[in-house]
């Protein structure tokens, strides 16, 4: 029985309700329920953290001693829990040396198929380099120079400066001859006196010699020799032309001699001083100080804020510089910059390192000297440890491909080796699609010798290719950076990656790994998590969608709703017992709950146009976002919605409202700007990130809270005024913990850990402080309480009970007001966010851009989730999000369409518009599924 089941028993951790189940294994398990329901307390911190601290009991305690303890889950017993992985979307990796190809392997794959099996051509000529052996070379010789004088020279020094006395000294005294200096033939018995400061080519006449083919050993001896002295190369000049011709016996270009050495994978790896570009040291991008921000408007004096840099910060050392420098050419600070010559304007910029001196107006002889504004930029972007200095020098400075390179991040010898005809560089340039492409078939285009030492790294390969295809991702390319992926990019390609690595006896844990994928997707992402399920491995997916749900072997619905109200396990079984359960999730599956579809879609009359939106793949001509309403942004993953969205509108009018640095991605033009006051972007961010910052604080409920006990008499009384109800500073706090109530430890590798203080046992205050009490409650016991009990508590403060009221409304009852923002989830983070926006006072001009908002969420959330966006619709304001979730689709407003498909053939306008008249556009795949689900909530609207 163990073998064939997970048993969890007595679990208790957060809200869980001393839980115990049976999970089948070697099976597809999904795990759904409410936000705040329990669910990954109950996937990720209890059976996933009991298998992590029993893999890290295997350690040696040498090992563990570095690590850390980790903390036994609150539960009696989990038996027959083999190795766990939790493929997690937080993970993403911040290297900029990091991209899809490293971490999916397959470019090292890819550096290994290129050592072993690609064809090095010139970078020179872009002919095929030559390699020879020494009976080749002399065979070569006796072919194309027979009957000629030739004389063979060992390349002894190049393109080095110096005088070489001894050098000549020293071959004089082996017995030879002549030497050759930069291209002229010398006696070494004569004095030879060079520049020591220039650049000398020198190379030793190691024989002179007629080609016959009865001199073959000669010849033979001659070439051996050469190649020993030339260390490996030597050059051959025909004794009647002067022309020159290269050998080597490593691989060669024979017009202009630049030789490569033997090809190793670390030649083409850019994170390797052997592979990567010298200019941008594998990076591709290189940050530099842009000129044209510098001097925005020529008619201006540098005291009139000619030199925008000087204008925001206060530099007296630079103003100095630029002062003297004025003086020195005879200017002053108030000449308008168009009056200021070329020359003069570049000494200011990029400063002159010799100094000048000159006669001051006082007749003093001075010096300036002065690395220019563009160095100090640069210098204060790399050097200066202060924040607000870099910042300043990052606004001025722009991030460009790598002219060297071309953004390829490879030095110009690894960018020459090519295999198929293609060097690794434009392999990674490929989307994934073309990648698959080229690499079918490969093998018929491939000589026999390839095909041997490369068959077994396409196997490789292509079964990775396919697997990333497999879980929808056909769009991305290897050089993707992996700080550039979504969450839910990422997942899946770690997904992938672990389909890849053919474990077994494994269970594997999934936070929605649907987020970011289009409906159509979801089908091949279900298969590949059966396959990994098929390879004897337990599958278990935290998850909401309703294909995954439908698609599961078995169900585990946690609720019966969320925090207090949730931490049980309300079913428990295989999904086709859905149709009769009585669970939220089933009402919502078996058509009793819906979210139903407005009767009306809203209309505007002002909208927001972009004009010939051009990032990324974009390939719009123009496209608007109507105001006041609710817009939807649709489209596969990989269309450009957030090109669109978060690249490019967003940045817009963050720039036009707040001056803010980060550039759009590139577009024509905009308009409609005048009708937008604020942006606003909720995503699901902790609202805070330590302990500290918890639901009261974010949504400023506290501070009436705490005023309104500093006006009780009590407090009066005892001269308390507001600071002292504070946490976060001193007087009234607990000063062992700071008022956080925790005691943090560092945990090596692994995340904090929070413990409870025990001077003040968690409660944050002073005892003094406590003994405040209104209504018997004191500030601490306010912060435990759960803000639907808060709501009564508060009754009689309005200001306060609003608030409140907001929090509740969009279904955050259960959280407490205290508690610390990082236990919040992704959704509830979110919710906060919404209600402190919706407590505010509506300028009716505001968009909220909302990036996968139902991530996270049940069906009963997303129809909370849906009343609020609404409400904030209803005041006048305008809501965009970009979704793939139906319920979502389905209720918006307006539609905006990507695609059709993604990566470049995606980027097109598809469709703006209702639901109603998308659905009967046959070339939005958005449209399709959209049908589907309209369809399916009017049949569930008559049965009713
Ligand atoms: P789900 O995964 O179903 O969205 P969670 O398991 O994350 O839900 O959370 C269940 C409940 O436990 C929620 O009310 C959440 O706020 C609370 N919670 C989560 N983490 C912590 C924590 N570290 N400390 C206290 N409460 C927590
Ligand atoms: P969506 O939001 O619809 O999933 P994106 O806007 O993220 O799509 O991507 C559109 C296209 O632009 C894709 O081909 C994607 O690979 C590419 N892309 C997105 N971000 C970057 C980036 N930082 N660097 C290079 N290409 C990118
Ligand atoms: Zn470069
Ligand atoms: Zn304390």
């Amino acid at each position: 029985m163990s073998e064939n089941y997970i048993r969890v028993e007595g679990a208790r951790v957060h809200n869980l309700k001393n839980v115990s189940l049976e999970i089948p294994r070697n099976k597809l398990v999904v795990f759904t329920g409410l936000s705040g329901s329990g669910k990954s307390s109950l996937a990720f911190d209890t059976i996933y953290a009991e298998g992590q601290r029993r893999y890290i009991d295997t350690f040696s305690s040498y090992a563990r001693q570095f690590l850390g303890g980790i903390e036994r889950p609150d539960v009696d017993a989990i038996h027959g829990l083999s190795p766990v992985i939790s493929i997690e979307q937080k993970t993403v990796s911040k290297n900029p040396r990091s991209t899809v190809g490293t971490i999916t392997e397959i470019y090292d794959f890819l550096r290994l198929l290129y050592a072993r099996a690609s064809i090095a051509y010139s970078y020179n000529t872009g002919k095929p380099m030559v390699k020879y052996s020494e009976t080749q070379i002399r065979d070569l010789i006796l072919r194309d120079f027979d009957n000629k004088k030739i004389i063979l020279l060992a390349p002894l020094i190049k393109g080095r400066k110096g005088h070489y006395k001894e050098l000549f000294e020293q071959y004089r005294k082996k017995g030879f001859a002549r030497i050759r200096v930069d291209g002229e033939i010398l006696d070494l018995h004569e004095t030879i006196k060079l520049d020591r400061y220039k650049i000398h080519d020198i190379e030793l006449v190691v024989d002179r010699i007629a080609v016959k083919d009865e001199d073959k050993t000669r010849i033979a001896q001659s070439i051996e020799q050469a190649l020993k002295l030339g260390k490996g190369s030597f050059l051959l000049m025909e004794h009647e032309s002067d022309k020159i011709s290269h050998f080597s016996r490593a691989l060669m270009c024979a017009d202009t001699g630049i030789s490569y050495s033997e090809p190793e994978p670390n030649l083409f790896s850019f994170n390797s001083p052997y592979g990567a570009c010298p200019k941008c040291t594998g990076i591709g991008q290189i940050t530099a100080v842009e000129p044209d921000m510098l001097i925005p408007d020529k008619s201006l004096s540098i005291k009139k804020g000619a030199i925008a840099p000087m204008k925001d910060i206060k530099n007296i050392w630079l103003t100095e510089k630029i002062i003297n420098l004025l003086e020195a050419r005879e200017y002053t600070i108030n000449t308008p910059l168009s009056e200021v010559a070329e020359d003069h304007i570049d000494e200011i910029l990029y400063g002159l390192p010799q100094g000048l001196t000159y006669k001051s107006k006082k007749g003093k002889e001075k010096t300036v000297q002065f690395e220019g504004i563009v160095n100090f930029i640069e210098r204060h972007y790399g050097e200066s440890t202060q924040a607000k200095f870099k910042r300043w020098a990052q606004s001025f400075m722009n991030t460009t491909t790598c002219s060297s390179c071309g953004g390829s991040r490879l030095k110009e010898e690894a960018r020459y080796f090519k295999f198929d005809g293609k060097a690794i560089h434009e392999l990674a340039q490929m989307d994934i699609s073309q990648l698959a492409e080229f690499f079918d078939g490969i093998e018929k285009r491939l000589n026999d010798d390839q095909l041997k030492i490369a068959s077994a790294l396409l196997r490789e390969i292509k079964s990775r290719i396919q697997f990333l295809l497999d879980v929808g991702l056909d769009y991305l390319s290897l050089d993707r950076p992996a700080k550039s992926l979504s969450g839910g990019e990422a997942q899946r390609i770690r997904l992938a990656t672990q389909i890849g690595t053919e474990l077994t006896n494994v269970l594997y844990i999934l936070d929605e790994p649907s987020i970011g994928l289009h409906q159509r997707d979801n089908q091949r992402l279900i298969n590949s998590l059966k396959s990994l399920r098929d390879a004897q491995n337990t599958v278990l997916v935290v998850e909401h969608d309703k294909d995954m749900i439908l698609a599961s072997d078995y169900l585990v619905d946690i609720g019966p709703k969320a925090g207090l109200h949730g931490g049980k396990i309300v079913m428990s079984d295989t999904p086709d017992k859905l149709s009769s359960a009585k669970t939220l999730t089933a009402k919502y599956l078996n058509g009793q709950l819906e979210i139903e579809v407005p009767d009306q879609r809203r209309k505007s009359t002002e909208k927001l146009t972009i004009h010939e939106p051009r990032g990324n793949n974009l390939k719009i001509k123009q496209v608007s976002f109507p105001l006041g309403i609710f817009t939807c942004v649709t489209g596969v993953s990989g269309s450009g919605k957030s090109t669109l969205v978060n690249e490019t509108l967003y940045p817009i009018l963050n720039q036009h409202i707040y001056k803010s640095v980060k550039n759009p991605l590139p577009y024509k033009k905009i308009s409609g700007l005048e009708h937008v006051d604020k942006i606003i972007e909720i995503d699901q961010s902790p609202i805070g990130r330590t302990p500290r910052s918890n639901p009261a604080t974010y949504t400023g409920v506290f501070s009436d809270i705490r005023s309104l006990f500093a006006n009780l008499p009590e407090a009066k009384i005892r001269g308390y005024k507001l600071g002292r109800f504070s946490f976060n500073v001193k007087g009234g706090r607990c000063e062992t913990c700071q008022g956080a109530g925790l005691r943090t430890i560092e945990m090596n590798f692994l995340p904090d850990v929070y413990v409870e203080c025990e001077t003040c046992q968690g409660k944050r205050y002073n005892r003094e402080t406590l003994e405040v009490r209104y209504k018997g409650k004191s500030i601490n016991d306010v912060l435990d309480m759960s803000i639907e009990t808060a709501v009564t508590f508060f009754e009689n403060s309005p200001k306060i009970k609003r608030k409140l009221d907001t929090l509740n409304a969009v279904g955050l009852g259960y959280l407490t007001l205290g508690q610390a923002s990082t236990t919040l989830s992704g959704g509830e983070a979110q919710r906060v966010k919404l209600a402190t926006e919706l407590s505010k006072k509506s300028t009716g001009k505001t968009v909220y851009i909302l990036d996968e908002p139902s991530t996270g969420l049940h069906f009963e959330d997303i129809k909370m989730l849906l009343a609020v966006l609404q409400k904030l619709v209803s005041t006048g304001n305008t809501v965009i999000v970009i979704e793939h979730n139906l319920d979502i689709i389905k209720v918006a407003d307006h539609i905006i369409d990507i695609g059709p498909e993604g990566g470049r053939n995606g980027g097109e306008l598809i469709f703006e518009g209702t639901p109603e008249e998308l659905i009967k556009n046959k070339k939005s795949i958005t449209g399709k599924y959209l049908k589907e689900e309209l369809c399916q909530t009017k049949k569930n609207n008559q049965s009713l």
